[in-house]
């Protein structure tokens, strides 16, 4: 069965492959230079930004070109770097990837002297050229410092890169050789359906406030329950967590089930799961407790806690009792919320007695 939703958008993302081909001359085109002017017009399509840059550091005025912009970064953005004639052959500019203090870049005027891709920049596969090469073979202006924060980012990018896929091409340069690019797209866009669950993914680097390069081992975090307990409803409760299943109040109000999208414990903000297991002012005082507490009975916790560590994504405790600890105090939340009882430390404590923790 033909997936409509992915079909329209393979459509609509032909425009795209228009609008970069030089050979199509249509009047058309003017307009999508006009609304990117400042980002170097086709430039920001054959970078590489995720939807939360796009949104952050793109600004456009018009509909079409917002939508066409944000479905083009659905389809084609490329969170990890395959290989290193991918590394290569990625963009400098408006790439998510690579980054001078947390945003993309865009230097106009090396872009019109024609330094468009990593390897613009290097000497051979591994030496970067340095500031006197750089303006000798471009005739750019260049500063130490500009061109050392952009070294400095693709080297981590470089480290970072994994070499275990076989594809060695872009999405970029797979789709602009496509004799079907709809085609193309489509396939794409249901194999992102079936893969890993990148939206919720998404969603919680968001609700973090963590940039989506920043490396969480998702593998990690799915396996992180299985090592630390064998209780089934801990399982689930934290697999429907991070696929992001738990109907809170703002999803019941959402779909008609409740009048109010108020959080059970404060009664005052929307009951997100960002806000329930971590931002409620309730819920913050729970955790704080939780922190002393652990420091007491099990081991000394000196950093501070963040919705990335409480919530299990990054690796924090060094136990596994009191990553188990962790989770059942997650469950508690849960369990607080839904019997609409008082979040309490010393209701947890009582609580987790039940989960035999030992
Ligand atoms: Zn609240």
């Amino acid at each position: 069965m033909i997936d409509l939703i992915s079909f329209n958008k393979a459509l609509k993302s032909t425009w795209v492959k228009k609008y970069l081909d030089p050979e199509n001359h249509g009047k058309w085109k003017l307009f999508f230079d006009w609304q990117l002017q400042h980002y170097g017009g086709p430039l920001v399509f054959r970078g590489n930004l995720n939807r939360h840059d796009l949104s952050k550091f793109i600004n456009t005025t018009d509909a079409f070109t917002t939508e066409i912009l944000q479905l083009w970064s659905e389809i084609s953005y490329e969170a990890n770097v395959n290989s290193t004639d991918h590394f290569l052959s990625l963009p400098l500019w408006h790439n998510s990837l690579i980054r001078i203090d947390n945003r993309p870049v865009y230097y106009k005027s090396w872009s019109c002297k024609g330094i468009q891709n990593v390897t613009d920049l290097l000497k051979d596969q591994n030496t970067f050229l340095s500031s006197q090469e750089l303006q000798e073979r471009y005739n750019v202006k260049t500063n130490y410092l500009v061109l050392h924060g952009l070294k400095s980012s693709l080297k981590s990018l470089r480290e970072r890169r994994s070499l275990d896929t076989t594809s060695s091409q872009s999405f970029l340069q797979s789709f602009l050789k496509a004799k079907k690019p709809s085609k193309a797209i489509y396939d794409r866009l249901v194999t992102i359906k079936q893969k890993t669950p990148f939206r919720s993914q998404e969603k919680w680097l968001a609700d973090c406030e963590l940039e989506s390069h920043e490396t969480i081992d998702w593998k990690s975090v799915y396996l992180l329950p299985f090592k630390c307990t064998k209780i089934t409803k801990l399982i689930i409760f934290q697999f429907k967590l991070l696929h992001r299943r738990l109907a809170t109040n703002s999803f019941l109000k959402k779909i008609g089930i409740k009048q109010s999208d108020l959080c059970t414990f404060c009664k005052t903000e929307e009951e997100s799961l960002i806000h329930l297991f971590w931002s409620c002012g309730i819920t913050s005082i729970f955790w704080q407790e939780f922190k002393q507490w652990i420091t007491t009975n099990y081991e000394n916790v000196t950093s501070n806690f963040s919705p990335a560590t409480v919530l299990g994504f990054k690796p924090f405790f060094s136990s596994k009792k009191t990553r188990l600890l962790c989770l059942i105090a997650r469950y508690f939340i849960w369990v607080c919320r839904t019997q609409e009882a008082v979040l309490r430390l010393e209701n947890f404590v009582t609580f987790q007695h039940s989960f035999d923790v030992c």
